[in-house]
């Protein structure tokens, strides 16, 4: 059902041209959608949301890797706070992964104040975004087209060797429902095996495009060799903020969609002021970052 309402409403968008925030909220919501209308994109700077004084903080005498660098010093270089350590992952995960057709992941049952941040496409790859990684050293998965990965596998190898984790979403990022079976295996085993062979791990998670699937996106996955579960998601981040799905708050175990983004595509903002402005919203919500996989298997 929601998948025919973004199809609706992108067709929308796309063919009756909504203006400056219709056009923002397509360009921060490219992997999928959205959920709701244009209202909820923030498309100007949050007065109060903390990125003007971020560039005001001393970098703390600690550099990252330093041994025993104080992880609060480190978190304030972002003007944030040292994130809580997530709870213990459960022995058993709650979502049970694999088979001939994988499930179809919307987000992951649990009672903990937990939510999970995945990061698509890979087009911006700013260099700050590594140290911000470096020294918060949060959890995150990479939902990676091989469009962008060939321009600079060694940036994501980079994150990768920081903790993050390399998931597979595409070859090249087509909408997998106007395709068949055969461009399906394409796109979605093709770039299993590529990450597979840049990483040395074939990915365990697949996001579609834009969030759209079908029958023999599953039945292709589940055949590629390696993906456990087809991952979607309920947040994704804007500029200033969320896209929330419904009430404007986080719930336990939220996936939340991000981008690999740079300054032309958000007025201005870059990939780190933006990360920055959704952890604080994360953390101004008491919650801390628990890794995917960690509950998926
Ligand atoms: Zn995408």
């Amino acid at each position: 059902m929601v998948h025919g309402t973004v199809q609706k409403r992108r067709g929308v968008f796309a063919s009756a041209g909504v203006g400056l925030a219709g056009v923002l909220l397509l360009a921060l919501t490219g992997c999928g959608g959205g959920s709701d209308g244009a209202s909820s994109v923030e498309a100007t700077r949050a007065p109060s949301g903390g990125t003007s004084t971020a560039a005001a903080k001393p970098a703390p005498a600690a550099k990252p890797d330093t041994p025993g660098a104080d992880p609060a010093a480190l978190a304030a270089k972002w003007n944030l706070k040292p994130f809580a350590a997530p709870p213990a992952p459960p022995a058993d995960k709650p979502i049970k992964g694999g088979g001939p057709k994988p499930p179809v992941v919307e987000k992951i049952p649990t009672q903990e104040k937990i939510v999970f941040i995945t990061i698509d496409d890979g087009a911006e790859k700013d260099p700050k975004f590594l140290d911000m990684m470096r020294d918060l050293r949060i959890p995150v998965a990479m939902f990676l087209n091989d469009t962008y990965v060939r321009q600079d596998p060694e940036y994501f190898r980079k994150l990768q060797d920081l903790g993050a984790t390399v998931q597979n979403h595409t070859l090249s990022h087509p909408d997998l429902k106007t395709l068949g079976a055969d461009a399906q295996k394409h796109q979605i085993c093709g770039q299993q095996d590529r990450l597979g062979e840049l990483y040395g791990k074939r990915p365990t998670l697949f996001r579609p495009p834009y969030g759209n699937w079908n029958a023999t996106t599953q039945t292709v996955a589940g055949g590629c060799g390696g993906i456990g579960a087809i991952v979607k998601w309920q947040e994704s981040m804007q500029i200033n903020d969320m896209q929330y799905v419904g009430e404007k708050k986080l719930h336990p175990g939220d996936i939340i969609l991000a981008h690999f983004r740079g300054p032309s595509e958000l007025k201005g903002t870059t990939m780190t002021e933006m990360f920055g402005n959704m952890l604080r919203k994360i953390q101004a919500q008491g919650f801390t970052i628990a890794r995917l996989e960690d509950y998926i298997g």
